[in-house]
């Protein structure tokens, strides 16, 4: 698609037409700039790399209401299944998250985006981004747009890190999910299931979506791919006793999560938002939240680079940098410690770590601290248990090491 904007000097150029994008181009034309959004498939919300799974809290403290037709579901809590078949069951009255379709919530933040005034540029992939003394030029097949700052929230594999020599996560999680024609357990409780022989470095997942039901693996450090493990686990896991099969699949999506802290996240003229950031919640995965609190974060940067014309980095290292910091960084931490215990323990530390769990009565206390966002009181509580302290404690100083 090409287009006369190469014509004009723009205010921001946001590339990456996800959540991120999305979210943070509607704020800044909704200030009365002109920002285009350039995303490289025609089409937004697809392909989709995603359960949404989003909570409550997080959409509304993002300003969000997804339309009603997006809603799949209502999750109050949460099954866990340890490596040797301990189950922790943590299950609330209480509304904790909502399941959605992701194209139809892409769609959506677009709709936004639009009657915010954003411009769309589909079907356009940013091959380079150069930063010069005036301004960003971004060069796309056959023509290049010029703006006066560029916002990269073009996930994961972000060009725009890349050409401005910022984050990039050292460690990634591999993830492959089937849409299943079928139904299991209970319509408003995710499931997890952990264990290196099933999910080597992360998790599997059932997650109910409507009449349908996700069913996911992510893996690290692997030998076999994402997909090979999400089929082993189906045809194979006891506590799925073969029920569930590969051949009632509807779609298969594929795709990778960054689960490293974010580094720099801003040079001169650039800022990077969402999964090019690395905003995403290490132990479970998420990046939709975070990911749109750091894209809010980046607009309100923007805007007042704009304002002050002052596009250098130390600016913005004031403006987003050490804004995220105090917003995220706790809670991306909080995340990041839970996902080194739950890497670092064995199968066997594992069972036994969830032993305990029943004997303490965990899941009350996931309950009273249900914000999967926001982690860190939880941990904060939990470690006031001298149990639980002692023995995580050990597993972190051991590394791994019997505890
Ligand atoms: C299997 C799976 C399940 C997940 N489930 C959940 C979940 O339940 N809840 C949750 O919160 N998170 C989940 N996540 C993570 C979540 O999907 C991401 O954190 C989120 O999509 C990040 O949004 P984003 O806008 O930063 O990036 P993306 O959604 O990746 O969007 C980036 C956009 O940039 C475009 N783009 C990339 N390069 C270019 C280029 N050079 N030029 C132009 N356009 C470009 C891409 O086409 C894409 O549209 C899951 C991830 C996976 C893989």
């Amino acid at each position: 698609m090409r287009s006369d904007l190469s014509r004009t000097m723009l205010d921001v150029a946001v590339v990456g037409g996800g959540a991120a994008g999305l979210i943070a181009a509607r704020d800044i034309a909704g200030a009365g700039f002109r920002v285009v959004v350039v995303e490289e498939h025609a089409e937004i919300g697809t392909p989709v790399q995603c359960s949404g799974l989003f909570s409550i809290r997080g959409l509304r403290e993002l300003e969000l209401s997804p339309p009603e037709h997006a809603v799949c579901g209502v999750i109050r809590g949460g099954r866990f299944h340890s490596p040797g078949g301990e189950v922790l069951v943590a299950h609330s009255r209480l509304d904790r998250a909502l399941v959605i379709e992701r194209r139809s919530f892409d769609r959506y933040l677009a709709e936004e985006a639009l009657d915010a005034g954003v411009q769309m540029l589909l079907s356009a992939r940013v091959k380079h981004v150069r930063v010069g003394s005036a301004g960003v030029r971004l060069a796309l097949p056959g023509q290049s747009l010029e703006a006066r700052l560029v916002i990269g929230a073009d996930g994961v594999r972000s060009v725009v890190a890349r050409c401005s020599g910022l984050y990039s996560p050292p460690e990634l999680v591999g993830a492959a999910q089937l849409e299943l024609r079928a139904s299991w357990g209970e319509e408003d409780i995710a499931e997890l299931f952990f264990g290196r022989e099933w999910a080597p470095g992360f998790y599997a997942w059932l997650l109910p979506k409507g009449e349908n039901l996700l069913a996911g693996v992510g893996v690290s450090g692997a030998r076999g791919t994402p997909r090979s493990y999400l089929l082993r686990f189906l045809r194979h896991h006891p506590a799925l006793r073969g029920r569930l099969s590969s051949e009632k699949a509807l779609s298969l999506h594929r795709g990778c999560i960054p689960v490293s802290l974010p580094g720099r996240t801003c040079a001169e003229r650039v800022l990077l938002a969402g999964d090019a950031g690395g905003f995403v919640k290490a132990s479970t995965g998420g990046g939709v939240i975070t990911g749109g609190i750091s894209a809010r974060l980046a607009a309100s940067a923007a805007l007042q680079a704009l304002e002050e014309e002052d596009f250098s980095e130390s600016f913005f290292r004031q403006a987003y940098e050490r804004r995220w910091r105090e917003e995220l960084l706790k809670e991306l931490e909080a995340h990041a410690l839970l996902r080194e215990l739950l890497t670092s323990l064995s199968d066997a530390e594992l069972d036994r770590l969830f032993r305990l769990a029943i004997q303490e009565d965990l899941p009350s206390l996931m309950v009273r601290f249900p914000d999967t966002d926001r982690p860190s009181e939880f941990l904060r509580e939990l470690m006031q248990n001298r149990r639980f302290a002692s023995f995580l404690q050990k597993a972190l100083l051991s590394d791994g090491a019997d505890v």
